[in-house]
């Protein structure tokens, strides 16, 4: 199957192709913190074309950084991908991971958790105009995308439609363009992200939410394995972002009006 150009995603998200997904320095002596996000997911980690940062995570990111001791401008952001997250904190490239990061047991053998932070459900997008799928088990005689070490991806093989024909993608904003040019029939992943692609300026009236909830994705910060003292610190600081109403103020700003959010999830990791 044909996979979306890097231009064409560009255009679909506004996504600056110089965004760099390059890794590397060591980060204590420049007095930065490396910090693990997506860089094309709206409304979640996005960097936009004029190269700040956007999203949810970029706020819980930037709030915990706070916490730490990190001020905004000692933040140094790097992409992340749903399948390089755990290698990136195996070998150090970033200090933690603010992700879309669902916590899971099989993840846990790799690194430690923060959290949860927020509570996702995995949902359908599909094309506005298109009246056939319905939920998920119409999935299994359409084409499907998702992308490579989601749990998304594994879900639809494990139980949700495990007959669709799955073209798996390193990013979300490629299944889009793959949606919209009609090399597929849905894709799917979290509510948050796909309310983040629908809701895009340039995208509206072009998709739609299904409306499932297929799944919890409970979102953690991702720690090296082990690290109960950073685990313990991030934890603390994300209490006091619900607290303080930080949480709040950062869903509505990020997801709008018709995303209709859980509340801010028990913490319950390192306990
Ligand atoms: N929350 C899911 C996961 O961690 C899907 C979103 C993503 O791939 O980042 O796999």
């Amino acid at each position: 199957m044909k996979v979306p150009k890097a231009g064409a995603v560009a255009a679909v998200i506004g996504l600056s192709l110089t965004a760099s997904g390059c890794f590397g320095g060591g980060d204590d002596d420049k007095g930065t913190l490396s910090i693990g996000i997506k860089f094309d997911q709206p409304g979640v980690g996005m960097r936009e074309t004029d190269g700040t940062f956007t999203g949810f995570d970029v706020d819980v990111a930037t709030y915990v950084a706070k916490e730490l001791g990190y001020k905004p401008e000692r933040i140094e952001f790097k992409r992340v991908d749903s399948s390089d997250r755990e290698l990136l904190l195996q070998y150090g490239e970033v200090k933690f991971v603010a992700a879309s990061y669902s916590i899971n047991d099989k993840r846990k053998e790799k690194v430690s958790f923060a959290g949860p932070y927020f509570l996702a459900h995995q949902d359908l997008l599909v094309r506005a105009d298109d009246p056939t799928i319905t939920k998920a088990e119409d999935l299994n005689t359409k084409k499907l995308c998702s992308v490579t070490g989601s749990t998304s991806a594994e879900n639809v093989k494990n139980k949700l439609a495990p007959k669709a024909s799955l073209l798996e993608l390193l990013g979300y904003s490629e299944c889009l363009v793959a949606l919209q040019d009609g090399l597929v029939d849905a894709m799917t992943t979290d509510n948050s992200i796909l309310a983040g692609y629908a809701a895009r300026k340039g995208n509206q009236g072009k998709f739609k939410l299904v409306g499932l909830s297929l799944s919890n994705e409970n979102y953690g910060i991702g720690v090296k394995k082990g690290d109960t003292a950073l685990q313990g610190k991030i934890n603390t600081a994300l209490k006091k972002m619900v607290e303080d109403g930080s949480w709040d103020t950062a869903v509505k700003k990020n997801f709008g009006e018709n995303y209709k959010s859980e509340p801010a999830p028990p913490i319950t990791s390192g306990s």
